[in-house]
Formats: C-alpha cells, structure tokens, sequence
C-alpha cells in the first residue's frame, strides 16, 4: 500500500504544483505524509456534502479540483464552513490534495475531458502554454466536430453528456447555424473571448458567462455560445484523473481503489423557464429539460 507521499508525488507528475497561476492555491491541504492510502475520491468541490461521503466511502485521499482555501485564514474552527471540512476530513484520517490551474493547464487536462465528454477531436490549446515545446499543454481547447452539427445540436449533445444540474445548458446565437469547430473550456471561460475570437470556431461551450461579454461577442461576431453549469464542465475531469491514477496504481501495484463523486455540487438548486411566447417551439421544445411550458 502507497503511502500519502508516493501517491501525492505521482499527482503532482500529473499537475505540476509550479504550473498553476500565481494566484492559486493548489496541494495537499491536509494529511500525514506517512499514512497509508488505499481509497482515493475525486470530486470537484471540497464541500461538506463531499467530505461527508468520503467519510461514508472509508476514503484515505479526497482530490479537489478548487481549493478549500484560496486565501490565508487564521482559523479551521468547525463552527467555520470550512474549518468543519477539515474537521471532518483530519478526524477520519483523510488527505486533502487541490489540483486546480496546475490540471486546467496540464495534458490531459479539464477541457480535454470535457472536450472527450462531448466526442468532440481536441485540434490543440485555445491558449498555448509557451513553456511546451509539443504545444498541448493550455487554457482552454479547440476542437472539431465528427460532423457538422447546429448550434441547437451542439447544446443538447452538451445537455446530454454533460451531468444534470438545474441550470441545464443556455445558448445565443443562431440554433440552426452550422458548427464543425468549438473552443472548449472547462470552468468560468469568459476571460478568454479575444483568444476565442482569434480562434476563428463557430462556436464556444464554456461556464459562467456573463452578459456583456456574451452580448458583446455576438454583435461582433456569428460566435455561437453554449454555457453549461461551472461544476458541470469541470465534473469530466474527475472521471479523467481517477483513470490516470488507477494507471499508476496498477503501473506500482498498489492496489489503491478509485472512486468519482457523482454529488452535484453545483450551488444552483432550480431553474424556472420564463414564458417566452417568441421563441422557436423546436428549440425550446427539445432544449428545455425543465417542463416548463413554452
Ligand atoms: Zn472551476
């Protein structure tokens, strides 16, 4: 059986901690070095809700996509939010490891597989790492289609393939315009509009994206936009990093057993659909999972 150790150092292969953002706080949050590890979760929130059911699961590692915390604290009370995940979390004897940026910008990383979530053909980075000489590693993904698909096409593929939350999947632009290429990424996308534009796809599925930039970026452009629930397009990786873990440990022989949190920790927990009496009934027909009338 590995110890915390080896396994947070095969990780760390993974998603080198010094490819994160300076901003980020990524690494091993809490447990002992020596300790033997042989259940590892992965999920994308270090929430209450998660560390609840690593407890349930008899887990030694949990592995987050955000961090627990992204700033200092002088506090882990558990009367604090946090301060009872690590409560939790160290009274069971369960690690805590982040890979946040450091896994946004890795290869394979977290718009790799949502990229591979969609069966869409990763072309390259959307913004290349120039640290790479093989010009994979990146922000964010381009990718093309098998086939050429309708926007409207391309949302519920993304409705279908992507975990359920209430928000679903919204888009802008024209639902009948053809797309054959899509930027993908992962998480809260709309920093990287000018990157996406340069690009020149017909398409772009990300998280988060707010008005003025989407209204923006369809004045300026026939971009076509899919937005998905931030947890949603980050919740692919968690299936993509047990896998590469459950390599290395059958690479070792280890033996460590590998779970994915399938708990939607999407904080949004409903989704009313307004009336809109305008819209095209196919589209909101078949795009709109909620019931609400059209
Ligand atoms: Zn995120």
């Amino acid at each position: 059986m590995p110890a915390l150790n080896d396994v947070i150092a095969a990780l760390d292969a993974l998603w080198p901690p010094e490819r994160a953002e300076q901003w980020d706080a990524v690494g091993t949050v809490c447990g002992d070095p020596q300790a033997e590890v042989s259940r590892v979760l992965f999920a994308v929130d270090p929430v209450q809700e998660v560390a609840d059911e690593a407890v349930r699961l008899g887990a030694d590692l949990l592995v987050t996509h955000h961090p627990l915390y992204l700033r200092g604290t002088t506090t882990v009370a558990a009367g604090t939010f946090k301060g009872r995940v690590v409560h939790t979390l160290i009274k069971n004897d369960i690690a805590l490891h982040v890979a946040h940026t450091n896994a946004d910008r890795a290869d394979p990383g977290v718009s790799d597989a949502l990229a591979g979530a969609l069966d869409l053909r990763v072309v390259g980075p959307l913004v290349p790492d120039p640290t790479d000489p093989a010009g994979r590693r990146g922000l964010g993904r381009i990718c093309e289609l098998e086939r050429p698909e309708t926007l409207a096409g391309l949302a519920r593929r993304a409705a279908a393939r992507l975990p359920a939350t209430a928000q679903g999947i919204r888009f802008a632009g024209d639902p009948g315009r053809t797309v054959r290429t899509v930027a993908v990424c992962g998480g809260s996308g709309d920093s990287l509009f000018d990157q996406v534009r340069a690009a020149g796809v017909d398409a772009y599925l990300t998280a988060d994206l707010r008005h003025h930039p989407a209204s923006e970026a369809g004045q300026h452009s026939p971009l076509g936009l899919v937005d998905a629930a931030h947890w949603a397009t980050e919740w692919p990786w968690t299936e993509q990093a047990a896998a590469q873990l459950d390599a290395i440990s059958d690479r070792n022989g280890w033996g460590l057993r590998t779970h994915v949190s399938r708990t939607v920790t999407d904080p949004w927990a409903a989704h009313v659909a307004s009336s809109a009496p305008d819209s095209d009934p196919t589209v909101s027909a078949s795009s709109d999972a909620s019931g609400a009338p059209n």
